[in-house]
């Protein structure tokens, strides 16, 4: 039997999706920036992944930038709007604690070659505060970068409120919405964001591409530089069968969005209750009624998150961590711990993310064979 409880990481290809872009490499072969039929079936592909990925959240067709992927978009958005000649001359920029690395590395790389950065708190449940935002606000702030979903915990952000503060001092509003497309209704209009990051394979697409929405007339940099693809915007030969796939995806996404939320709801609830009813010494990280809903984090007292997980993966369960990037580092997560939980219970915390495959039947393994597993792991550091 093999569980697969981290789709936060990365999801399975959804079929049509890879029915579709094995068409593409088998027949599709033409470069789109070229004038000729081979080129222009290309460019139509394109254009119609382009509309797909639009819909999804509410933008215009022109509007989007395909890039390789989520981190690309983040940097982009990030590097672009501090980088952009009209961006008034502001050094300043300004993002939450619990970021993803796409966000707090570019941040941090900015620092280093000049500009001053601000990291707004979070309360207990992993929310920023829009207090915070206006105190951190100045008349140099070029960029204000607030997630829509944090990975870790699925906590929603009042990004409509931030973006409106962030346009009253000048600054552009970019939210990573990674975490979010194909969970909750994306709308940028309602959201009121200039620049917005999607990653493909968070939503049954292929991994290795994304797309940064720019609002028409925003001011932004480009940091690749080269041909004249994507409006000037990013250069280099588009990938194809990558950007067919994400298209699809995004059409799939899009058509079951509410069936699926409540699904997946339902059966992250179940998982909860039951973890919460059956195991000891076990809580739930993030706001319970403001997440994702395919998203748990949740402390176990006493036992060491990577060897839970391990206990779980000799069980046939996948379950992560935190950040599928920050894996394996053994550093205490930032979000948890920009939440202010302790050292333990930080180290004790494991994410279940649920997704297109996941069934009753998988909760109802998990939920039965975790006590057990706790329990060992419990014993072996002599607590029960
Ligand atoms: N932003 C968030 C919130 C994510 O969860 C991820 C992936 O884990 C990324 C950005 C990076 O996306 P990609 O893997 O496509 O580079």
């Amino acid at each position: 039997m093999r569980i697969y409880l981290d789709h936060n990481a990365t999801t399975p290809v959804a079929p049509p999706v890879a029915e579709a872009m094995a068409r593409v490499l088998r027949d599709e072969f033409g470069n789109p920036s070229s004038v000729h039929a081979f080129g222009q079936r290309a460019k139509a592909l394109l254009d119609e992944a382009r509309s797909a990925v639009a819909a999804l959240v509410g933008g215009a067709a022109s509007e989007i930038v395909f890039t390789s992927g989520g981190t690309e978009a983040d940097n982009l958005a990030v590097r672009g709007a501090a980088e952009a000649p009209e961006s008034g001359g502001g050094r300043h920029l300004v993002a939450s604690a619990i970021e993803h690395e796409a966000v707090l590395a570019t941040l941090k790389a900015l620092e280093r070659r000049g500009w001053r950065t601000t990291l707004l708190p979070v309360d207990a449940s992993g929310v920023v505060a829009p207090a915070a935002l206006e105190n951190a606000l100045t008349d140099q702030t070029a960029l204000v970068s607030v997630m829509l979903a944090n990975n870790e915990i699925g906590t929603l952000q009042p990004v409509a409120a931030l973006a409106r503060m962030a346009h009253a001092a000048g600054a552009l509003f970019h939210t990573d919405a990674v975490q979010a497309a194909g969970k909750v209704p994306v709308d940028v209009s309602t959201l009121g964001v200039d620049l917005l990051a999607l990653s493909a394979h968070k939503f049954g697409g292929p991994k290795g591409v994304g797309a940064l929405w720019i609002r028409r007339g925003s001011r932004l940099a480009a940091h690749m530089t080269g041909g004249r693809q994507e409006r000037n915007r990013r250069a280099g030969t588009e990938n194809v069968p990558a950007i067919v796939g994400m298209g699809v995806a995004a059409t799939l996404a899009a058509d079951k969005l509410d069936e699926e939320a409540s699904r997946l709801e339902a059966l992250r609830d179940r998982l909860e209750r039951e973890i919460l009813a059956r195991i000891a010494g076990t809580a739930i990280n993030g706001a319970p009624g403001c997440r994702v809903p395919n998203t748990s984090n949740v402390s176990f007292e006493g036992v060491e998150a990577e060897s839970l997980l391990i206990g779980l993966d000799l069980e046939g369960v996948a379950v992560s961590t935190g950040s599928a990037c920050s894996s394996g580092t053994l550093e205490p997560s930032h979000v948890l711990r920009a939440m202010g939980l302790s050292s333990h219970r930080t180290q004790s915390s494991i994410r279940f993310s649920l997704g297109a495959t996941t069934t009753v039947e998988d909760i109802d393994y998990v939920v039965d064979r975790l006590p057990a597993v706790v329990g060992k792991l419990r014993s072996l550091v002599g607590r029960r």
